[in-house]
């Protein structure tokens, strides 16, 4: 009998990616779904059971020849009730049933987790945590997310809420506003969105003339993360001062928790790690400033190797662990 195959889904707010793999973690095929948010994020789950069935028959298979689903979406996840607490991104209602919808339109088993935990499981599988158990991943995006990993399994904390290293606060009194309700989280500071709130502020209120930050705002009258890092590789100051910023708190963060957990590895991922050693730099300075001694000497900060890919294998990974009956 042929091996069965995993099913691993990423839910995001704009696409849903869908992989088989086997269960080495390699994937057999990858595909994208747009996400629906219409009727209350109902038909996402629809539209991923079809189109399970779909790809399958394609290939000649049936349910029969797969283990499970496992599915990563953006909020906490109480894998007790397999529910997800709170995702308005997907337009679903609080505490939403997404293990037995989906477990209901496939009559597969389902397992769920937080994305960003998928993510970090996907690296520790396939990535570059190369099969470390004490590991935490850190994805720089939109916005910030995390997830920690001691023993080979995801710390969920009480509420499926630990890991959220975007919300670690930054800046104690008078930061910038975090969609979470609070302000002067990580996330403000160490995200694409963050990086470019501290360009405009930077342009709007400290005006060092003549530099090519705010000249190339005057000239394509928008700046994005990248465009802030490509101007400190060619040397330009306000874009340093920017870097300088988002890894000095960036550091001190990942500092303080690889004290509270000495990993391994922390693995760095997401858009804005595409940026590179002009990151990586500054940010291992900052880190081994705040790092306790033995700490800084033996957790290593490296960059995600998977990219996109890691969400979808860390879901399948989630199902591969099941002792599921067949
Ligand atoms: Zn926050």
């Amino acid at each position: 009998m042929t091996e069965k195959w995993l099913v691993g889904v990423d839910i995001g707010g704009t696409t849903t990616k869908i992989a088989f793999t086997n269960f080495d973690g390699e994937i057999i095929e990858k595909w994208e779904l747009p996400t629906d948010h219409t009727n209350g994020g109902n038909n996402i789950i629809e539209d991923i059971a079809k189109s399970i069935e779909q790809k399958l028959s394609i290939h000649g298979m049936t349910k029969k020849n797969v283990q499970g689903i496992g599915v990563g979406a953006p909020g906490p996840a109480n894998l007790e009730t397999g529910r997800i607490e709170h995702a308005p991104n997907l337009s679903w209602h609080d505490n939403y049933p997404l293990q037995a919808m989906l477990e209901e339109k496939t009559g597969l088993p389902v397992r769920i987790n937080n994305d960003a935990n998928c993510a970090a499981l996907g690296e520790m599988w396939k990535g570059a945590g190369d099969g470390e158990k004490e590991l935490v991943c850190v994805t720089l995006g939109t916005g910030v997310g995390g997830g920690i990993i001691t023993n080979g399994k995801i710390v969920q904390g009480v509420c499926g809420a630990a890991g959220e290293i975007g919300h670690i606060t930054s800046v104690p009194d008078g930061g910038a506003p975090c969609n979470c309700g609070k302000t002067g989280c990580l996330e403000t500071i160490a995200s694409a969105t963050g990086i470019v709130r501290l360009a405009m502020n930077r342009m709007n209120h400290l005006k060092d003339e003549g530099n090519q930050l705010s000249l190339f705002y005057q000239q394509n009258g928008h700046i994005t993360a990248k465009n802030v890092f490509d101007l400190a590789r060619k040397g330009d100051l306000a874009a340093e001062a920017i870097i300088a910023e988002v890894s000095y708190h960036l550091g001190f963060a990942l500092a303080n928790i690889a004290n509270t957990l000495n990993p391994s590895k922390i693995v760095i991922g997401g858009g804005v790690s595409k940026a590179g050693e002009v990151l990586l730099a500054p940010l291992v300075n900052h880190f081994k400033k705040y790092a306790f001694p033995n700490v800084a000497r033996t957790t290593e900060l490296v960059f995600a190797t998977l990219g996109n890919d890691a969400g979808v294998i860390g879901a399948a990974w989630l199902i591969k662990t099941e002792d599921i009956k067949s």
